[in-house]
């Protein structure tokens, strides 16, 4: 058996996907409307009433459709009603990149006239809606500020910016700006999300609670979001009561919480490792963490308890919370283990930092094999299991969560996600798996992506892995 140590439970896929459903119910079809001018929003065509079955081997939908357009055929009757008349169109029939660098040379003074102003704002929210069909939230986001800059109290363009900003993590997604648009959307369940995200993600789980129940209020009836939100509040407020005795102390890029009776050394020594983790990892990957990263120490024995994590998790990353939780046991006399541990995990912490929503998005087997690979952590290779005669387990089978996988299968799929991984690293680079990794944060698939990216499909590339691995033990 190679089952290592490090085994560590896996994203509760639930979890996620119930927070990528309750998203994307809500910032459908948008209820708000602005003052002026008079807009309409194209009812979404999709029912997200079920939950998919967690969890998706592949999304059976393209990303999210926005339809958050406003109505633009009401051009203001100036002078320059012909001009604007040829953005707008240039945007409905698709030329966004002439509608852009229309925009952009349309005179300044233009921006200080009264009735035009609004309609400009229109023209950028609109213009940022196509391009979100093309490039995802990346590519809108520039224009839903422009948008914003031109018409800072429309409900709906603030909305829109404020969906871009916090699929891009944008840091300019601060409580200031949600509190201006709770105050425009009072009847918004998504801003009060928006905020409890950012305020779980400081640690201010009281306040993020708080906010949860607000979005529940607003949330309308349907059972799936209701019971999911019960369950994140009910989370974030037994959290909040299990960390409240916790210290906490913040470095540059961690807020690490701990038991200061009894875990003062461990926290030093845990952000002396996290910091190296920090630099290392961040530069092997290209990505740095867009924020800080809460990393809990628990006490040897209540992390089990607290993080409902199974007997033989060593750590894990809790994406619900957005934090590294890990058990202060033997920390001290085994340093190895805590650096594996804490590596490992800040690695699915940087993934889950990058991808944002799109972590659903993110195949398990790839999630798993870069943490191990980019941690630097040493397993035994995979040749060593084929030795023994253990069948290969696809690929695309260890997309899901692994959760209901036995012990065995389990200890097998890190090992293949670990060898994949690998694999890719030295075949590809880095460079060319953020490529993908961008493709797949705009939800293309594991095949659309791997076939566009790598020019060969999800078949071949596993194939050729395996082949690799045979010509690597037949060469011993
Ligand atoms: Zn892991």
């Amino acid at each position: 058996m190679y089952r290592r140590n490090i085994s560590h439970i896996l994203y509760p896929a639930a979890g996620i996907l119930g927070l990528f459903i309750v998203y994307e119910t809500w910032l459908r079809p948008v209820s708000v409307r602005p003052p002026t001018p008079a807009q309409t929003e194209s009812e979404s065509s999709v029912d997200r009433q079920q939950a998919p079955e967690p969890p998706p081997e592949e999304p059976q939908e393209p990303p999210s459709q926005q339809h958050r357009l406003i109505d633009p055929s009401a051009v203001p009757e100036t002078k320059y009603q012909e001009t604007l008349a040829a953005v707008r169109d240039e945007v409905e029939k698709g030329h966004l990149a002439e509608a852009e660098s229309k925009l952009i040379s349309l005179p300044p003074a233009l921006e200080s006239d009264q009735l035009v102003r609004p309609y400009l704002a229109v023209l950028w929210n609109n213009l940022g809606i196509e391009q979100e069909k093309r490039e995802g939230t990346k590519g809108s986001v520039k224009a839903f500020k422009k948008a914003a800059a031109l018409a800072p109290k429309n409900p709906v363009i603030l909305l829109n910016l404020a969906h871009a900003y916090w699929e891009q993590r944008d840091p300019a997604m601060t409580t200031d700006f949600l509190e201006r648009l709770i105050a425009l959307a009072p009847n918004e369940p998504f801003p009060h999300l928006a905020m409890a995200d950012l305020l779980q993600e400081r640690d201010r789980l009281n306040e993020a609670a708080d906010h949860l129940d607000l979005a529940a209020a607003r949330a309308g009836n349907d059972p799936g979001t209701q019971s999911y939100l019960r369950t994140v509040t009910a989370k974030v407020r037994r959290t909040e009561q299990t960390e409240g005795r916790l210290n906490s102390r913040d470095s540059a890029h961690f807020t690490v919480k701990y038991d200061g009776g009894t875990d003062f050394d461990t926290w030093t020594v845990v952000l002396e490792i996290l910091e190296e983790a920090y630099r290392e990892i961040g530069q092997k990957f290209g990505y740095f963490p867009s924020k800080p990263i809460v990393v809990v120490l628990h006490a040897k024995d209540t992390f089990q308890g607290v993080t409902g994590s199974p007997a033989w998790a060593d750590g894990l990353f809790d994406p619900v919370l957005g934090r590294i939780q890990v058990p202060t046991k033997g920390a001290l006399t085994d340093r190895a283990w805590l650096k594996r541990v804490l590596r490992h995990e800040f690695v699915h912490a940087l993934l889950h930092d990058q991808q944002g929503l799109s972590i659903v998005a993110l195949p398990t087997w790839l999630n798993e094999g870069l943490a191990v690979q980019l941690s630097g952590d040493h397993w035994p290779d995979l040749r060593q299991l084929e030795q023994q005669e253990v069948p290969v387990i696809p690929l695309s089978a260890l997309e899901g969560a692994w959760g209901g996988l036995s012990s065995e299968a389990a200890s097998v799929a890190y090992l293949e996600a670990s060898s994949a991984a690998r694999y890719m690293i030295n075949r590809y680079g880095m460079h060319e798996i953020q490529q993908l990794l961008t493709r797949l944060n705009k939800r293309q698939t594991l095949t659309a992506a791997m076939q566009s990216q790598f020019s060969l499909s999800y078949e071949q590339f596993q194939s050729r892995w395996l082949e690799h691995l045979h010509e690597e033990r037949k060469k011993g």
